[in-house]
């Protein structure tokens, strides 16, 4: 049979995802060519000494979105992985002595609401009402669309459900109709700050995370996140996709307007008749393709609001910590200062937020017995200079902050450490500008608004992953790529 050779480039959750639903078409041949020598992307993960560190996300939100991908397959996400649902979902920590664990069970949230402003729990009712509203349509219908015209939303039920969508206004506002106290409002905001923008810039639409959040729940798979990824390996081999790591693609070199082949950085090429990028779309637009091919100009890319860089540290401690959970907010500096830092005046921030991930609180085998596994993040602005030397300052600023809060030492007892920043991901991911999360999720970026998922003068070049639709997260990166492959199939008549 005459099958089509299908090349897809880069081995994260959006390029695994387009693979696999085009390697299941008998008219494609898939080969997936990646440049780590390990799958995964942002999501991979490394081990030191008995301590296994997932290297990016962190938070299983969603669960129905993998369902949905396992089950195109005949499959369920059980059959690759354990899943199990926290309780409590993860602590808000506003200092020392303020610290709100977040329960898994509704009744339970809707009542320690009223305990901060009474009343609360009440309007949560109607605010989840119309969060599940958003979600659904959006999750299960909205993000499924390719975003290549205005024509495809343009039906007259989807006119009124995008009024109901709250597309206009903005999620801060949206809160503040619900809620008056200041934690709440904070609890609420918090979601959309995986969109990469603050509650003021990005649209109502997306209180469908607090759905996800406080309904749908926060899971965690055993042994790490990275389980997902080997799920996914393994049932992309399984429907054929043939996978090369450490092989790094130079150039897609285009003759009349038609990519032909794939030059690896090595020297050796690799015929193909269509070519689907998962590496970061700025990367494969400006450095992959001969400028003349290039979709956007440099100075397109550089007014992209890009969702933050991040300062990591992959922590090994030699005793179990106390007063903590598994998923860590902190909260305890006001929002503005940070976020200003991060969208308005890039800078490295004075005092700033951050997070801290204990998966091994929950899972034993992700650290030596007696020992804990701690991942630390900041967000930070893309594009800053960072240095070893700011990297340890951070270091000491939230240690400092995590020490005092949680009332012990913790910085005597890490025996392993490593940080991650701005330097690593363009090295690791060619980032551009350094980006851990992709494209913000703001109005002026959504939909038909985002970096297109097909070349426009290359016929047979297309684009998937966290920069082009439906945006930046793991369930999004997920629909990407299924999004990509169907319009590959119906344009190439697969
Ligand atoms: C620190 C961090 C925490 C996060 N936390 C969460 C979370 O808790 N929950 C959540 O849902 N999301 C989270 N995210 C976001 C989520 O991880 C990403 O949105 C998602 O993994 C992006 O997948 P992708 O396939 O688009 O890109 P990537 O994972 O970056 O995959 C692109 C791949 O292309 C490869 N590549 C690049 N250039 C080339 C080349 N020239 N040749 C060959 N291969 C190439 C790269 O090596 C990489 O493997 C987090 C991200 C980070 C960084």
């Amino acid at each position: 049979m005459n099958q089509k050779h299908v090349v897809v480039i880069g081995s994260g959750f959006a390029g695994l995802s387009a693979a696999t639903h085009l390697a299941v078409n008998k008219s494609c041949r898939v080969t997936l060519l990646e440049k780590n020598s390990t799958p995964g992307g942002r999501a991979r993960k490394f081990e030191h000494q008995g301590f296994v560190f997932d290297m990016g996300p962190s938070w299983y939100w969603m669960p129905d979105v993998f369902e949905d991908y396992f089950a195109k397959f005949g499959k369920k996400p059980s059959d690759y992985y354990d899943l199990q649902r926290l309780d409590p979902s993860y602590a808000v920590i506003y200092g020392k002595d303020k610290v709100l664990d977040i329960p898994a069970n509704l009744e339970e949230f809707k009542k320690m609401l009223d305990g901060i402003e009474p009343g609360a729990g009440k309007q949560l009712d109607e605010f989840l009402a119309q969060a599940k509203y958003k979600y659904e349509v959006g999750i299960h219908d909205l993000v499924k669309r390719p975003s290549r015209s205005l024509l495809e939303f343009a039906s007259p039920g989807l006119l009124v459900d995008m009024v109901r969508m709250d597309i206009f206004q903005s999620m801060a506002k949206h809160v503040r109709k619900f809620f008056k106290s200041e934690e709440i409002i904070r609890l609420m905001e918090f979601p959309v700050l995986f969109l990469g923008e603050t509650a003021e810039n990005i649209p109502a639409l997306y209180s469908l995370m607090n759905y996800a959040d406080i309904a749908l729940g926060t899971w965690y798979p055993k042994k790490g996140m990275h389980e997902i990824i080997k799920g996914m390996v393994s049932l992309a081999e399984e429907k054929g996709v043939s996978i090369r790591y450490d092989a790094e693609v130079e150039e897609i070199e285009i003759e009349n307007g038609v990519a032909k082949r794939i030059r690896l950085v090595n020297g050796e090429k690799i015929e193909a008749d269509i070519v689907v990028a998962g590496a970061d779309y700025h990367h494969v637009d400006k450095h992959l393709v001969n400028p003349k091919y290039s979709n956007y100009s440099e100075e397109y890319w550089d007014k992209r609001v890009m969702a933050p860089s991040s300062l990591l540290f992959y922590l090994g401690i030699d005793k179990k910590l106390d007063n903590l959970r598994h998923h860590n907010l902190f909260f305890d500096e006001p929002l503005g200062p940070h976020a200003d830092a991060i969208y308005k005046n890039p800078r490295w921030p004075e005092r700033p937020l951050f997070y801290a991930s204990l998966p091994s609180i929950t899972d034993p085998t992700v650290a030596p017995e007696g020992k804990e596994n701690m991942f630390l993040l900041i967000p930070l602005a893309p594009d800053l200079e960072d240095s070893e030397e700011m990297r340890e300052k951070y270091y000491h600023i939230i240690m400092d902050r995590l020490e005092t809060i949680t009332g012990q030492e913790v910085r005597s007892h890490v025996i392993y450490k490593r940080s991650y920043a701005h330097a690593d991901f363009k090295a690791d991911y060619h980032a551009f500008k350094g980006n851990a999360y992709g494209l913000a999720n703001t109005l002026t970026q959504t939909a038909i608004l985002k970096p297109a998922l097909k070349n426009k003068k290359v016929g047979n070049l297309y684009y998937t992953g966290q920069l082009t639709v439906p945006g930046p997260g793991v369930p999004p990166s997920l629909i990407s790529g299924g999004v990509v492959a169907n319009e590959v199939m119906k344009e190439n008549n697969l």
